[in-house]
Parts: C-alpha cells; structure tokens; sequence
C-alpha cells in the first residue's frame, strides 16, 4: 500500500502556523494530526490529550529516552516532542500527517524521514513578529524577548527547508501550502 505523505509546518512562534494549521486541517479533511507531548503547563482553554499531552519532565525525559519518540526539542525552557508510534501507524495506514514542530524537531524528522516535506512559514517582518507576540497576550515581557531571539536565529535556518511561505495574508499562505502537499502527493 502507498505510504501517507508526512508534511512539516514549522516556523518561529507567533508566526501564525497554529493558525494556519487548523484552516489547513478544515481545509484538507484528509490530514491527520498528531497530538504533542509537553512539559509547558496549559494555557487557558487547552485540554490535554487535545492540544498537547501535558506531562512532567520526568515522563517526557523518560519518552525520549526509551525511544518513544519521533523527534523533540526543548525550547524556551519547555521540552515538546511527537509521539513516534501514532504517526508511523498512519504513514503506514496510507493516511498522510500533518506535524506543526519547531525548527530543531522540524530538523530532526528530515533527517530521520527525508521522504517527509518540510515548509518554513516566515513573518512578514521581525518587527511584525513582536508584534503579534506582544497582541497574542500569552506570555510576558521577557518570554516574547526569548521567543524573538529564537525566532531570529530559527529565520537563518530557513534555507533548510524544502519550502518557505511568508505569512502576511493567511488566505493566501495557507493555499500555498495546499499547492505545496498537492504538488507533493503527485510527483510521489
Ligand atoms: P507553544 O508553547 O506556543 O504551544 O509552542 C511552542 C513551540 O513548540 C512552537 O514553535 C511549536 O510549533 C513547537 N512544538 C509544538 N509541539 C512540538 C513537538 O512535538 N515537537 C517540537 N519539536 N516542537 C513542537
């Protein structure tokens, strides 16, 4: 049987790819998704075993190491990884999967799976990035510094990725991408 295409989208935070992730998952009801594991405690209205499963460093460490895991990377201060088993079961199954990861894990899956496409989602500007980070209103002061400095250094590895889409108009990034799978299931 034909194996499910695995589709990266990843990008600095505030970018807008949880955004445009879900417009994608409305979009394409064929995708799949994998739910995360993640030491970061939940915010308001995330539910666990929906957006993430929240787990202890203990546990996530002991995922990692037991190979439990497809990739994980630890960012601000908070370790996120993708459950391997789940995901390799619907490859198999033919289903394609949709992964929103950072830069490290994005990384470590094109490694692991160089069949796998990987699309970059860029901001407009970093100025544009602050911005956003600062309206969503999630984090402090000194989380959006840290979210920026990564940012500006994930930026310059954007040239690792098979794909790069700016995210100025969401309509308009989000039927990149779809060109992007689609363009990438035909030449399969
Ligand atoms: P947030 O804390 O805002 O939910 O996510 C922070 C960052 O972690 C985002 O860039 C998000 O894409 C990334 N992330 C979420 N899940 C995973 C995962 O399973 N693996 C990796 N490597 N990054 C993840």
């Amino acid at each position: 049987m034909k194996k499910g295409l695995l589709i990266v989208l990843s990008g600095p935070s505030g970018v807008g790819k949880g955004t445009m992730y879900s417009r994608l998952l409305k979009l394409l009801p064929d995708l799949t998704v994998s739910v995360s594991v993640t030491t970061r405690p939940p915010r308001d209205g995330e539910i666990d075993g929906v957006h993430y499963y929240f787990v202890s460093r203990e546990k996530f460490l002991e995922m990692r190491d037991s190979g439990m895991l497809l990739e994980s990377a630890e960012t601000v201060g908070n370790f996120y990884g993708t459950p391997k088993a789940p995901v390799l079961e619907k490859l198999d199954a033919g289903r394609d999967v949709l992964l929103e990861i950072d830069v490290k894990g994005a990384r470590q899956i094109k490694q692991a799976y160089p069949d796998c496409v990987t699309v970059f989602v860029l901001p407009p500007s970093v100025e544009e990035l602050r911005r956003r980070l600062i309206g969503r209103g999630t984090e402090s002061e000194e989380q959006v510094g840290a979210r920026l400095a990564l940012a500006k250094s994930e930026i310059e590895q954007s040239g690792l990725f098979d794909y790069r889409v700016v995210n100025e108009d969401i309509d308009v990034a989000v039927g990149e991408v779809i060109k992007i799978i689609e363009n990438s299931k035909r030449s399969e």
